[in-house]
């Protein structure tokens, strides 16, 4: 079935809702999701969304600006990171408006919380930016935009999941995707596409993200030639419940929980003297791993997976109840404790992805160094990288991304489509797609999906972790090059048309082996360390060699590196002291 829009969004986060509400408003718009849209990972977003609102304590859109680049240990575009903190102010009142129930200060205002790395007066003390609702942020911008979005008479595509992208030479013309419930392939035609699928935590064993979180968009995007950028930069987020990986909020920090060793000390006295445990997420994940290495863990073992302590008693309970309802759930429900009297066992999890499809400051996807747009192809949000979050991301940073470039973006659409000519697709459109298609489903199995997607998982946790080096990132390259190729010999077990989900989850396997793959071909490339990207061989940052994005084209089997430049032309670098 071949269906034809003026605008293509795919994806029903925060960042495809707010792109679809402004690009609704001069063309026809749909947006595509294999989510429920309410479901999507934004939805799980606990802490808050960062503003300069200055409505707790003075503070301003620059040194919010200022924070975001030292955050990303200055591989942020500067003037993208200022965009970012100077929209941010009408983009969160904007929510408002549109009816975001934020919690309040006595005086009515919009109340605001402390995050990591969030500064004033450029890194003197920690300082009150991120708006919330409770711990359910996440879950009120959804809300908020799905209703607007029906509202303004966006037209829905549930449970429809995009497999490929049409493309004639550096113009965008579609794309191709199955219905869930019946197994139909359908082509839709339309003048701007826009991807906002989200990250791709599902690649690590132990990660915070939902399982949909499979890098669909960027594996779609690398297949037809776009590169991904500055993939080497995954986020460990520092406080995941212990052997599950399932977040505890920075939120948590920022109400004042403290990181305990077995000792009982506040350890980040030791590695970050100002913000101590609100440094950026970086730094606090491996001070977390250095104490757990030197014996200092809970169980003192110095094993890998042992622990430290969150902290949380010195809250209240009231406090808890009130801003911290959900996570107070979640230790009753996962570990059966009360955190307002018992400390949470907490581990890093694998939480965000830095890197991804490189867009302009309007969400345009650029093809190469030079800044080359993909006509009418777009991307916002996690799966997009502009880039705002550099090597390392402050937390509150990304659900104001998806806000202000997801605005960005779908306004940037409105004026694009009114001066091109509609594509005419043809059902011949999606042969590529069902030759791969039948390539899964014929023909005996002689490995098994899930198999490999343990075996992925294990081995980029382990050798593409938190701390890496050049033995082991070799090995984790020929290690994914190989289940690349067992991948080849799977085949889908259940024949039926109607939601099958074995045959969606191998097509994600295949979408987040390609990404393990640049993951660990970019990061191996880069003999240096700074932000999330840590290496034992190359401690030190070096910015004569390095001070430049990565972007990387797979090639059939390969991975080809080129380099695009920095934005630094608000401040220069400098060491980064917290
Ligand atoms: C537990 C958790 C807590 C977080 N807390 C915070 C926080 O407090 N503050 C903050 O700033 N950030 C937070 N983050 C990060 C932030 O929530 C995410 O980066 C952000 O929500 C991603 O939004 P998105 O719009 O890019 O994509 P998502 O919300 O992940 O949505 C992706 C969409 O793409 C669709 N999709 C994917 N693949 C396909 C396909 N092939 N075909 C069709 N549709 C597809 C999905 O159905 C979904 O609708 C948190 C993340 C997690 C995991």
């Amino acid at each position: 079935m071949i269906h034809q829009f003026d605008t293509i969004i795919i994806g029903s986060g925060g960042s495809g809702l707010y792109a679809a509400l402004e690009a609704s408003q001069r063309s026809k718009t749909a947006v595509l999701s294999k989510l429920y849209p309410i479901r999507s990972h934004t939805g799980a977003a606990q802490g808050g969304i960062s503003a300069a609102l200055g409505n707790v304590e003075e503070d301003r859109a620059e040194w919010h600006a200022f924070d975001t680049v030292k955050g990303g240990d200055y591989l942020v575009d500067q003037k993208a990171a200022e965009i970012l903190a100077e929209e941010a102010i009408q983009a969160v009142y904007d929510l408002e408006n549109r009816g975001l129930p934020f919690n309040r200060t006595p005086e009515g205002r919009i109340d605001q919380r402390r995050f990591g790395g969030h500064t004033k007066n450029f890194g003197e003390a920690p300082v009150r930016r991120a708006c919330y609702a409770a711990d359910r942020t996440g879950h009120m911008i959804l809300q908020t935009l799905y209703q607007q979005c029906i509202k303004n008479k966006v037209a829905f595509y549930d449970e429809f999941q995009v497999i490929d992208l049409v493309k004639e030479g550096n113009i965008c013309r579609g794309v191709v995707a199955i219905e869930l419930a019946t197994g139909e392939i359908h082509i839709f035609g339309a003048k701007a596409v826009l991807f906002a699928t989200g990250g791709f935590g599902r690649m690590f064993k132990i990660t915070s993200n939902a399982y949909a979180n499979t890098g669909d968009g960027p594996a779609v995007c690398a297949r037809r030639g776009i590169p991904l950028q500055d993939m080497e930069f995954f986020q460990f987020h520092p406080t995941g419940i212990k052997g599950l990986g399932i977040l505890i909020s920075e939120a948590v920090r920022g109400e004042g929980g403290i990181l305990r060793n077995k000792e009982g000390d506040r350890f980040m006295e030791n590695y970050s003297p100002t913000l101590l445990d609100l440094a950026p997420r970086d730094i606090v994940a491996r001070s977390l791993v250095t104490e757990v290495r030197a014996g200092r863990g809970i169980r003192g073992d110095g094993r890998i997976d042992d622990y430290v302590h969150l902290d949380a008693t010195g809250i209240g309970k009231e406090t808890l109840l009130a801003k911290l309802p959900d996570i107070t759930g979640f230790c009753q429900t996962y570990l059966g404790i009360d955190p307002a009297d018992t400390p949470i066992p907490v581990l890093p999890t694998a939480h965000y992805a830095m890197g991804g499809i490189p867009t302009d400051i309007n969400g345009q996807v650029v093809a190469d160094g030079n800044g080359t747009v993909v006509q009418g192809l777009y991307a916002v949000g996690e799966c997009a990288c502009v880039s705002v979050h550099g090597a390392n991301r402050l937390g509150t940073n990304s659900l104001l991304d998806l806000v202000v470039f997801g605005r960005r973006a779908g306004r940037h659409i409105g004026g694009y489509v009114k001066d091109v000519d509609a594509p005419r697709l043809s059902d011949a459109d999606a042969d590529p797609a069902r030759e791969w298609l039948k390539k899964l489903t014929e023909g005996p199995s002689e490995h098994h999906g899930g198999h490999i997607t343990d075996e992925m998982q294990t081995l980029m946790m382990e050798k593409v972790g938190i701390y890496r080096n050049e033995q082991e990132m070799e090995e984790a390259e020929s290690q994914v090059q190989e289940l690349r190729q067992r991948y080849r010999q799977v085949r889908v077990q259940d024949n039926s048309s109607c939601f099958n989900t074995d045959l969606l989850e191998i097509i994600e396997l295949g979408n987040l082996l390609d990404l393990s793959l640049i993951t660990a071909v970019s990061a191996r490339n880069r003999k240096e360390s700074r932000g999330a990207h840590s290496r034992e061989d190359y401690p030190e940052r070096d910015d004569d060699a390095w001070l430049k994005h990565t972007l990387a084209y797979l090639e059939e089997d390969t991975v080809r590196i080129d380099y695009k430049p920095v934005d630094i032309s608000l401040w220069q670098p400098k060491p980064r002291t917290y």
